[in-house]
């Protein structure tokens, strides 16, 4: 039985691209009863064992197990986000980026951080985080998230700097692009992708549209291997689906500090033998960082007392 990609879901049908044939055109195909009896619905993004009906359409039957499922965009099998963070116009907001980078850590997705409108950047700018009490300059903030682990772009889709070093952090991944309205994502995605023409927020307020129509999610292959949804994921996490225990764990760079602390389940707040703490004083953990996951932390711990 050939197999395939879902590229596609609408009206009931699922557009699947077969491995055999790169080119070709997705195959129309109903999904089998069997998977509405058993509450499961294919998504785009899975990877299914397919067959062929007379007319020319097909059937899916089979759905591979799912490395991951995202839920804005609903995508299954997402190796990678794209996090999109514009340096000015918006301006960069490092509690956001922290933010989603606990996201992507907790749902086990790697990330890339795509910083755009590089062309509004004077020199090496100054980056406040008032939240934090930090100020950085535009390079620091890039050094630092790379001595984290994290790949960090700068772009500009408007004089298509940087655009191809996003291209190359795609090949071989499923990603998403996620971030705040107005940073910059679908004029990345249109730069990007050959004959794409999403709009942009420029357009759809000419046209006095709202952002937040509805558009379903498709995936398109670049030529190299890559597989991108052209539909921009989450803007904005009001709160996070991470426990106060498992939040010390979605900051990479906490991990060689937080095994040396003397309480096991050490929140890094106040407790003695604080590892974390340490690294923080002597700087070898980002204030920025220590303060976000401090404030992320009582935001946990409110949601719980709330609830
Ligand atoms: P999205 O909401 O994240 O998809 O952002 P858009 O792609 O719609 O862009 C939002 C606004 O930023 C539009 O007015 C774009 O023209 C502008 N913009 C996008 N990329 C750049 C860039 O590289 N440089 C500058 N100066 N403006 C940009
Ligand atoms: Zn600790």
């Amino acid at each position: 039985m050939p197999m395939g990609l879902i590229v596609k879901a609408l009206s009931g049908y699922y557009y699947v691209m077969p491995d055999a044939a790169e080119d070709s055109n997705p195959i129309q195909c109903r999904a089998r009863g069997i998977f509405k009896k058993r509450g499961i619905s294919p998504l785009v993004g899975d990877r299914v064992r397919f067959s062929l009906t007379e007319n020319g359409e097909g059937t899916v039957d089979e759905i591979l197990p799912r490395s991951s499922e995202l839920v804005r965009p609903p995508v299954a099998n997402v190796d990678l986000v794209v996090l999109v963070f514009s340096i000015d116009e918006p301006q960069l907001n490092l509690p956001l980026l922290d933010k989603f980078l606990v996201h992507t850590e907790s749902a086990g997705l790697d990330a890339h951080i795509c910083l755009t409108k590089q062309d509004l950047a004077a020199g090496n700018p100054e980056v406040q985080d008032v939240e934090a009490g930090v100020h950085m300059s535009l390079t620091d903030v890039i050094r630092l998230y790379e001595s984290i682990g994290y790949s960090v772009s700068l772009t500009s889709a408007k004089e298509e700097i940087g655009v191809d070093v996003v291209l190359d952090r795609l090949a071989g991944c499923i990603s998403v692009f996620a971030g705040q309205s107005g940073v910059g994502k679908s004029s990345l995605l249109n730069a990007m992708v050959p004959g794409l023409s999403l709009e942009t927020n420029q357009i759809s307020m000419k046209l006095g549209r709202g952002k937040h129509t509805t558009r379903h999610v498709e995936l398109i292959r670049l030529n190299n291997g890559g597989i991108v949804a052209d539909t921009p994921g989450f803007s904005s996490l009001d709160f996070l689906q991470v426990d106060a225990e498992g939040l010390g764990s979605c900051f990479r760079e906490f991990a060689e500090y937080a095994q040396q602390c003397r309480f096991r389940g050490c929140l890094h707040q106040h407790e003695p033998g604080c590892k974390v703490q340490e690294a923080k004083e002597n700087g070898d953990i980002a204030a920025s960082r220590y303060e976000h996951y401090l404030h992320f932390l009582s935001e946990i711990k409110d949601k719980k007392r709330r609830y």
